[in-house]
């Protein structure tokens, strides 16, 4: 049985970690799915859909996981969204999600809809974490070692500083 996880992974977090984790030994194989992979260098999307993915990569390497990283492009087209998941993904039967948008376009398409649980969500959360790192707080506690890591080699703190600057005429 394959099943489906979709987030923006920015960045991958101790959460994501767990919850794929307790997936994968419900299924046989997952199918994560690199949201709005078009989006990076923002303040709520700093990295890039192959950041995101080497994070994933670099993470899950030390697990015995099977899965498939996609990169899935936001079509701002509700409708047709299943369809175009679908035209990127392998075949899968059961979709986990707590999104009720998500929820509503795969029930009409008749997937299993699960909803998965939430690991220390007070922590565990990409908008916190990018706070943390903007405002120079501890993060690296949140995000597993490798993601740590990725996120120096790409210098990604002070991306995330520098797009938080002011325009001149903002100043
Ligand atoms: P953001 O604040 O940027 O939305 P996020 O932490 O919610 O970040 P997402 O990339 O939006 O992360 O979430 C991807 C998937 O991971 C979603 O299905 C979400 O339900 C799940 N998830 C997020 N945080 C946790 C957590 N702490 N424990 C378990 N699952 C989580
Ligand atoms: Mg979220």
């Amino acid at each position: 049985m394959r099943a489906f996880l979709i987030g923006r992974w920015q960045p991958f977090h101790k959460g994501h970690l767990e919850i794929i984790k307790k997936i994968s030994a419900e299924v046989d194989e997952i199918i994560v799915g690199i949201g709005s992979c078009q989006k990076s260098h923002t303040l709520t999307d700093p990295f890039t859909a192959g950041e995101r993915m080497m994070m994933i990569t670099k993470t899950l390497e030390n697990y015995d996981i099977n899965y498939y990283a996609i990169p899935i492009i936001d079509i701002d087209y509700n409708a047709v969204w299943v369809s175009s998941v679908e035209s990127l993904t392998p075949p899968f039967t059961t979709i986990y999600t707590g999104n009720s948008l998500v929820r509503e376009l795969f029930s009409e398409r008749n997937y299993v809809v699960k909803k998965p649980e939430l690991y220390n969500r007070t922590d565990y959360s990409g908008t916190k974490i990018r706070k943390k790192m903007l405002d120079g707080s501890a993060w690296e506690h949140l995000v597993p070692e490798e993601v740590v890591k990725v996120i120096e080699e790409i210098d990604g703190i002070n991306r995330i500083r520098r797009l938080s600057e002011k325009d001149y005429d903002e100043e």
